[in-house]
């Protein structure tokens, strides 16, 4: 593997003014060479609760991003491999699995995911990048990767808050939330030609807001309707508040807990988009997204 922290600094400076850590990975075996024209994000779930992930009212195994020959799945919670499969996600050409943060919806089948990515071991491959709760023991909880799997890939990052990670073209931006879970980050990733941005779970910030501008498309986690009051988590009056300060090509709301179910995520969706102005959709198991579509007369996402 190749670390050239220099040449990522250098294109990083431009971008950021925090300093952090960055790394820059450049390795063949990241590459699974699919031949991908097309960026595409897969919603391999969205259900945004325990009650919503037991009934599996909707899935619950995360999101997938590809994009430049590069696979990442985010947020891998119950039900991911079945649901890559279902969905003609090969999980043995993810590049890199991010975690969020260990609550079990966000992070329980990063294990199974790890054996299906290097097949058991045999291929030694993949980057883990997570919140600290995720990939190291906590004084209150153990990491959620086992020891056993953590031998079969290629690096383990455990990212701090404005960590930075650059994979290929790729950078990678870890935003500081505001969660129960207190190492809970969400992710900025930077693409060539577009910047995608993952709340994960968390409540609005001054900080928060500051991470997101710049965001094509804004993916955010929001389990609870408007006119709820809740801490460490979204209602839909917290996307308006972000959807409006951000302004991102397409908002996704995604992660529905039962009472936003009950007042229906479209619903929510099209008040985010009346009062914003911004177009905003609510993801669906199965959504594609084919961001290159942007600027064009066609429709970025499919089935819509
Ligand atoms: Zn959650
Ligand atoms: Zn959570």
């Amino acid at each position: 593997m190749n670390y050239d922290s220099k040449r990522l600094q250098q294109k990083s400076s431009l971008r950021f003014h925090h300093t952090t850590t960055i790394i820059f990975i450049n390795s063949q075996l990241l590459k699974v060479n699919n031949g991908w024209f097309m960026t595409k994000i897969i919603f391999l779930g969205t259900a945004g609760n325990t009650a919503v992930v037991s009934k599996q009212l909707r899935g619950s195994g995360g999101i997938v991003i590809q994009v430049e020959d590069l696979q990442f799945h985010l947020d891998p919670g119950p039900g991911a491999l079945v649901k890559a499969r279902e969905y003609g996600i090969n999980p043995h050409h993810t590049t890199a699995i991010l975690v969020s943060h260990n609550h079990i919806n966000h992070c329980n089948d990063l294990n199974v995911l790890i054996d299906a990515m290097t097949h058991g071991g045999i291929e030694r491959r993949g980057l883990i990048l997570g919140s600290k709760s995720v990939l190291q023991p906590q004084q209150d909880s153990h990491p959620v990767i086992s020891k056993y799997h953590q031998q079969l890939v290629e690096r383990i990052i455990p990212l701090e808050k404005n960590h930075k990670v650059g994979i290929e073209l790729i950078e990678i931006n870890a935003i500081p939330t505001e969660h129960h879970d207190s190492t809970a980050v969400g992710f900025k990733i930077f693409c060539p030609k577009l910047t995608i941005s993952y709340t994960g779970d968390t409540g609005v910030t001054d900080e928060l807001l500051e991470s997101l501008t710049g965001s094509d498309l804004l993916i955010l986690n929001v389990p609870y309707p408007s006119k709820k009051e809740v801490s460490g988590n979204l209602t839909t009056d917290d996307a308006i508040k972000i959807v409006s300060h951000v302004r991102p090509k397409l908002a996704i709301l995604t992660h529905f807990g039962s009472e936003m179910l009950k007042a229906d995520p479209l619903m929510e969706a099209r008040e985010v988009q009346r009062i914003t102005g911004v177009q905003t959709i609510a993801a669906q198991d199965g959504l594609v997204i084919s961001p290159s579509g942007f600027g064009h007369p066609k429709s970025p996402i499919h089935g819509y």
